[in-house]
């Protein structure tokens, strides 16, 4: 896994040769730009590879007596596939049952997001969330659900406009209690 930031001109030239080869004219005026603007936003949007989860929690984990159902819904996500780089969008809701420890609320869609923000595939977006989660807080129990659209699927291919993935991961009590998974699923409905 690369650690450095990646190198802009050697992303910019690949795209500008990408162009030649899909039969455009890179040196027109509305493509001068095109190489590095690209560059710049494939970047951005794996700069997953360069986080932690516990960089981006930035210690925001707190000592709690309670041990009732957290959840979060509702987190918009956006990822690429890692078989078209396409993007995939949805949203996601994470509940956890913590055991001694909970994290910061808005830290929760951070950590959604370092993940997000990779080469993915929906399954193991959704398995690597919860993981995060788990390891975090120590939680008893950890949920994640995602649905999401696929545009490799919407604009290509099947072509189905309406699909919509739903995958989801349940480690601990939520796994083992079916009366916990319950409550979860239906809190998040
Ligand atoms: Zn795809």
């Amino acid at each position: 896994m690369l650690n450095r930031e990646p190198d802009q001109t050697k992303i910019a030239a690949l795209v500008r040769q990408l162009l030649i080869e899909l039969g455009e004219d890179p040196d027109r005026e509305g493509l001068l730009k095109t190489p590095e603007r690209v560059a710049k936003a494939m970047t951005y949007l794996t700069q997953g590879y360069r986080q932690t989860p516990q960089e981006v929690l930035n210690g925001a984990v707190f000592e709690s007596a309670a041990n009732n159902m957290v959840i979060v819904r509702d987190i918009e996500i956006y990822s690429l596939c890692e078989h078209h780089l396409l993007p995939f969008y949805g949203r996601c809701h994470v509940g956890y049952i913590a055991n001694g420890h909970v994290v910061g609320l808005s830290k929760v869609a951070r950590i959604v997001d370092c993940f997000a923000r990779r080469l993915q595939i929906q399954e193991r977006l959704t398995e690597e969330i919860a993981h995060a989660i788990e390891d975090i807080t120590g939680a008893e129990g950890v949920g994640v659900v995602m649905s999401c659209a696929h545009l490799c699927m919407m604009m290509r291919g099947v072509e189905k406009q309406n699909a919509v993935t739903v995958t989801s991961s349940v480690l601990g009590s939520f796994r083992t209690d079916a009366g916990v998974r319950a409550e979860f699923m239906s809190l998040v409905k």
